[in-house]
């Protein structure tokens, strides 16, 4: 979707600073980090946000977490990490293509704000 931010950013059109990208996932630094480690995954099939995907995404789903460990892994978060999506607006989704946030290098505390 050429509105689509993420969707810019996986057709390099909209500059980030990407640390993973496959067929269909890529991964970027968050632009205003809240940890550390701030990594944003997602998939490169434009969805709006996990509660729009579909039976037929399932493993796409699960491919992108373990995308994220794989990251988790790379950046040596042995302590302990965050996977979070935020859904909706009340949730805190600002960025309507679904993303997880992958979270680490410091301490965290439940429950998030
Ligand atoms: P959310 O609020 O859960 O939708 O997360 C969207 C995230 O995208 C936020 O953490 C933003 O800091 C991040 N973000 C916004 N624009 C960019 C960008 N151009 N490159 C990387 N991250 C971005």
């Amino acid at each position: 979707m050429s509105d689509c931010l993420f969707c810019r950013i996986v057709a390099r059109q909209t500059p980030a600073q990407f640390v993973y990208e496959d067929d269909r996932a890529a991964a970027f630094k968050d632009v205003n980090p809240q940890a550390p480690t701030h990594v944003l995954i997602v998939p490169k099939k434009h969805i709006s946000s996990l509660a729009e995907a579909s039976d037929e995404d399932a493993e796409l789903l699960g491919h992108l977490q373990r995308v994220a460990c794989r990251i988790a892994l790379e950046h040596s978060l042995t302590k302990g990490f965050r996977v979070v999506t935020n859904n909706g607006r009340g949730a805190g989704q600002s960025v309507d293509h679904l993303h997880y946030h992958l979270l680490g290098g410091r301490a965290m505390t439940w429950p998030p704000g």
